[in-house]
């Protein structure tokens, strides 16, 4: 089957969501491509920082009554601890509470949110080829569509990005250099004996990455994830284990947990330099766009999707300075601050790794939000 649209987006998750929906609201016509039926499951902390609450709050005219009204804020905490090993660094008590969804639920309600607004969806198909000059889509069903711009919202794995790769667009070394891995599990909230209600990082098991516990309302998130080239698969899961065994499980439980654990790529620091390919462009994931200490990129992902949307309407008639447009804003609006953390990122896993070093810091660090 064919089909036209004004712009194809591939992927719906935060940032091919977020940009559908904003649209479809000017009356444009946008098909998004999903390869999975939603809701579907993302692997992800689900930690929605306060910046992200606060542009989630304007792009979709939500509050944060009305989320946690709707069941979409999951769980809110206004405590969290830094760990270096098994000791504590700082415990802290923040004045705004740090949010957490379940990306089930949270992909679904962006989902609709497009949907309300007109976007298309074609549910369970992949994109299997793109191609750049023609702007035309084929998926896995061997549809194709046929639009004036694409979007690559598709994620860390994002076959838009390999498309740019092939054209020499994108070097493939640079992405890996920086490229994170990360593994996650739930685990009941009563097979642990420490506060259940707090945010945990912990530091210390890797050289560039971090642990982490986040609290749910009915269980609890633990994960790990940094640098893959410092690692193989392998010695993530045996960290993981004795990461797990330090939370006080028992090594049965472990094991159990362990079969479970499911692993995701995440952008560690591999921005893209050029996101943008005549009327093509890369957005969240796809364009590398997590923050490369916290692993933070659901903000990141509406972000760039509001950035690129603004800058698909200005030049929708005149596409001739979209790239140099996109990139502009780009580096206006995100790249400053993932460049300087990128930059300071072997200095803050140095200090936080040291539980002497780490002590010192966080005590200025936090010294006005401190509770114990
Ligand atoms: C373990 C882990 C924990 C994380 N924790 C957090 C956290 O706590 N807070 C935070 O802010 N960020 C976190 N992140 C990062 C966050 O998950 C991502 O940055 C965010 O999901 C990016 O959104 P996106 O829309 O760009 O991509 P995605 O959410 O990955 O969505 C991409 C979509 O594209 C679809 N797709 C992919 N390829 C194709 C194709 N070829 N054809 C059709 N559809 C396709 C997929 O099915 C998917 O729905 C975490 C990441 C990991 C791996």
């Amino acid at each position: 089957m064919n089909y036209e649209a004004d712009i194809a987006i591939i992927g719906a998750g935060p940032a091919g969501s977020t940009a559908a929906y904003l649209l479809s609201k000017v009356g444009l016509k946008v098909i998004l491509i999903d390869k999975c039926f939603f809701p579907r499951d993302k692997l992800c902390g689900g930690l929605v920082s306060a910046k992200a609450l606060r542009l989630l709050e304007k792009i979709f005219d939500e509050t944060e009554e009305s989320l946690n009204q709707k069941q979409i804020i999951n769980f809110s905490s206004n405590k969290f601890e830094f760990v270096c090993k098994k000791k504590s660094l700082a415990k802290c008590y923040t004045k705004v509470p740090t949010h957490f969804v379940e990306r089930t639920v949270y992909d679904k309600f962006l989902l609709d949110k497009a949907l309300d607004s007109g976007t298309k969806i074609i549910y369970g198909e992949e994109v299997k080829k793109v191609d750049l000059d023609s702007n035309i889509l084929i998926t896995s069903q061997g549809n194709k569509i046929n639009s004036k711009y694409i979007i690559g919202a598709d994620g860390a794995n994002s076959i838009l990005r390999k498309e740019f790769e092939g054209i020499g667009s994108i070097d493939k070394e640079s992405w890996l250099k920086n490229l994170g891995f990360a593994f996650e599990t739930y685990i009941a909230k009563d097979k642990l004996s420490f506060e259940t209600d707090t945010m945990y990082l912990y530091f210390g098991y890797m050289k560039t990455g971090y642990a982490w516990v986040f609290p749910n309302k009915d269980k609890l998130v633990v994960g790990i994830g940094g640098l893959l080239k410092e690692l193989n698969n392998k010695d993530f899961k045996t960290i993981f284990n004795s990461f797990l065994i330090s939370l006080g499980l028992d090594k049965k439980t472990v094991d159990d947990y362990i079969k479970d654990i499911r692993g995701h790529p995440i952008p560690f620091g591999n921005f893209i330099e050029n996101p943008v390919y005549k009327n093509t462009i890369l957005i969240g994931d796809a364009a590398g766009l997590v923050n490369p200490v916290t692993g933070e990129g659901i903000y990141y992902a509406q972000r760039s999707a509001e950035i690129a949307v603004d800058v698909i309407l200005k030049n929708y008639n005149n596409p001739g300075n979209l790239v140099e447009d996109y990139t502009k804003n780009l580096n206006l609006h995100l790249m400053p601050e993932l460049l300087k953390t990128r930059k300071r990122r072997n200095m803050y896993f140095r200090i936080f790794n040291n539980y002497y070093l780490g002590k010192i810091v966080t005590f200025f660090m936090f010294r006005k939000v401190k509770y114990v």
